[in-house]
């Protein structure tokens, strides 16, 4: 048996949730999640961890170089380091406008690439 302790980010109280393992990796017991959404933010996190990503990509013809962008969806962890080699390749042609899709489903995970910012 194993256990794993995370901190819970889904909400600012922050539980400390201890998850415990059998020999083969399934997850036996969540404890010290104060309420459902720790549970499933603890079974994600030990099983498939997922991050949402911010960055800035450049802009051609615009009167700011980069602009913000986000990914759409969370994306798994072990992607996050390729999907900004792909985010840094990329570039948009100004005008960008909020929700202009940058790169579309980046890596094949489903998420896209987003402006979060104007640029004239
Ligand atoms: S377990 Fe519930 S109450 Fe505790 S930090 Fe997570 S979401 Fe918040």
């Amino acid at each position: 048996m194993t256990e794993r302790k995370l901190i819970c980010v889904a909400c600012p109280r922050g539980c400390p949730i201890t998850v415990y393992m059998d020999d083969s990796g399934e997850i036996t017991k969540v404890e010290g999640n104060t309420c459902p959404r720790g549970d499933t933010y603890a079974r994600a996190e030990v099983t498939h961890p997922e991050r949402s990503l911010t960055s800035t990509v450049k802009v051609t013809g615009g009167k700011h170089y980069v602009v913000p962008c986000k990914s759409s969806t969370a994306i798994p962890k072990e992607l996050l380091f390729d999907a900004m080699v792909e985010i840094n390749k990329a570039s948009i042609a100004a005008p960008v406008h909020i929700g202009d899709v940058i790169i579309k489903d980046i890596l094949g995970t489903g998420a896209d690439i987003v402006a979060t910012n104007e640029i004239d």
